[in-house]
Formats: C-alpha cells, structure tokens, sequence
C-alpha cells in the first residue's frame, strides 16, 4: 500500500476528466448563498509542479492537460464548450505566466471557487503528502475554513456529514492501489447517503480490466436507484486497454485508458454541460481509435 502517488498522474486525462466535473459542479452548488461544504476524502498533495521529477517520468500531463493547453488558437475552429473552457480558465489562473508548470489537485481547484464562508474537509493518508498538503494548504492562511486531516477518507469523512448548512459535495478519489478500495467505496457512499441523503457525490474510478473496476458503476447505480436518488455516469477512453507485445516479444502495458466519474445527486445542469465537452475531450485527448466517451443519467 502507499506507492501510489498523484503527482506522477497530476493533469492527465482522467484528472481532466475529473476537475471538469468537479468545477462545474461545484460552480452550480455555489449559485446559492448558503454555505457549501467540500469534504475531499482523498485529497493527494494539493499542488504539482508539471516540469518537475515526478511529472517528468511518466509524461501522463503531456497527453492530458498540456495537450489541451498548447493547441494553436484557431480563429475558425468552434469556441470550446463551457465545462471544459471553465476548466482551462482554472488551471490557466493558476499558471498567470502561461503555459502550467503548477498543475492544482482538487483541494486547490476547490479552495480556488469557494467562498469565504464555505469549508473543506481534507482527508490525506500518505504520509509524504499528508505533509505536502498541509505545507501548501498553510500557504493559502485560509484559517479555520480548511482542514487536513491525516485520517482515512474511507472511515471517518462521514463525521462531517450532514453539514451545519445542510449542503455538501463529496468527492470520493481513491487510488484504487488495493483491490478492496472498490468495495470500500461504496460502503463509504452507502454510509453517507444514510447520514446525508441529499448531498452530492461524486466518485471517480479507473476502468482498467479487472471486475471490480467494472462492477463498481454498477452498484453505485443500483445503490442510488434504491436510495431514489438521481445519478449521472460519465466516462473517456483515451486509447486500448490491450497489451501490445513489440518486434522483440516484450509486452508493454497501455497505461490507464480509460475512467469515469459517478455521481449521485448531480447538478441538474451537469448533463447538459458535459454532452458537448466530452466528446471534445475525445477528440483533443484521443491516441487511437479506441477513443470514446460515454454520458448517461438517470433516477
Ligand atoms: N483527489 C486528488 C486530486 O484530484 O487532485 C487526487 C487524489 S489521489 C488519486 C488519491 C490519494 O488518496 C493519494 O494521495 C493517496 O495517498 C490517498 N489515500 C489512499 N488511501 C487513503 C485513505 N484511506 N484515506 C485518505 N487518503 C488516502
């Protein structure tokens, strides 16, 4: 356990994906002027540095964000849609400078669009990033609004459940490194729907060939369709998820494809919002012709 680390993946497409639906649904829960709270229950480091080491290994953010952010501006071509215009706009207020050479996880995605009298709960494991995390949270003198927590998501976010205000998004972004992260995901979502049925969820998993990746919509559908709870499910695929073995007979594994983001008690406007994005996010972050993207609601 704990070899996971974000800041090896921080900005690529499936954190595209991700931050996408975490702005814009968090920019719909912040129409109203009652408080909201964000309770984060895998929070990573908070920031990354994409010209720095880790980035530089994997190159994920090259295939995901950068790609985005360095096509050619072309007076002809169609106006990016809203949810993924909203998302660079994010990310470009982090890097004033151009370019992004800072790339914000979604505890400063977060903090970026809340108010001053909304909180967020942040909930890290790992114990390098704990420390990372509080360090760059500390930056922000954001006070009592913010608090890290070196606690598991899975067993104790739920004791921010319901808020004073009775409005909260939780974000549920495990590393999935154990197998039994699945079902704890949905124990978790299962749990906070008894305390909190109203509050937005929102669960992201990798879809990588293995039954629990598979099953885990599934059943967090099922589980909002008895709880009469709304749900929305989307998902990009970026390339194949086969294994392709080269001239020399060595095998080499694909890297995440694919993944999806749950969610129970969406934004009524999120649908909308993310039929044209997704497939733009199919177009401009596709790498074969395996690439597609899904969107389905229901509830
Ligand atoms: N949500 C972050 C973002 O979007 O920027 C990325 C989070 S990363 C995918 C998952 C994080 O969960 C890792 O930093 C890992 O150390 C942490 N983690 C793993 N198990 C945990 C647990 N039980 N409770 C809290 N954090 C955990």
């Amino acid at each position: 356990m704990f070899s996971y680390r974000h800041a090896f993946h921080a900005g690529n497409h499936a954190d595209v994906l991700k931050h996408t639906v975490l702005i814009a649904t968090l920019e719909h829960l912040l129409e109203k002027e009652a408080a909201l709270t964000v309770v984060d229950t895998h929070a990573g480091a908070g920031l990354y540095r994409l010209d720095g080491d880790y980035a530089g290994t994997s190159g994920e953010a090259a295939e995901g964000v950068l790609r985005l952010l360095s096509e050619p501006k072309d007076a002809k071509a169609a106006p990016l849609p809203d949810a993924l215009a909203r998302y660079l706009d994010v990310i470009r207020d982090f890097n004033p400078k151009g370019g992004a050479r800072i790339y914000p996880g979604s505890p400063f995605i977060t903090h970026h669009l809340l108010r001053e009298h909304d909180k967020l709960k942040l909930f890290e494991l790992h114990p390098t990033d704990a420390r990372t995390l509080d360090a760059n949270i500390a930056q922000l003198e954001a006070g009592r609004q913010i608090a890290v927590l070196r606690e598991d998501g899975f067993g104790s976010a739920t004791k921010f459940l319901p808020p004073p205000s009775r409005r909260a998004l939780v974000l549920c972004d495990p590393s999935y490194e154990i197998k039994s992260d699945y079902a704890r995901v949905l124990d978790f979502v299962s749990a906070a729907l008894k305390r909190f049925a109203t509050g937005t969820y929102a669960v992201w998993y990798p879809i990588i060939p293995r039954p629990e990746a598979h099953d885990l919509p599934r059943r967090l559908k099922t589980l909002a369709t008895k709880a009469g709870k709304s749900w929305l499910h989307a998902t990009l695929t970026v390339k194949s998820s086969k294994i392709v073995t080269d001239a020399s007979g060595a095998t080499h594994r694909p890297g995440l494809p694919a993944s999806g983001m749950f969610l129970i008690n969406p934004p009524y406007t999120l649908k909308a919002l993310l039929e044209p994005a997704l497939p733009q996010m199919v177009q401009r972050l596709g790498q074969d012709r395996h690439a597609a993207s899904s969107l389905e609601s229901g509830g």
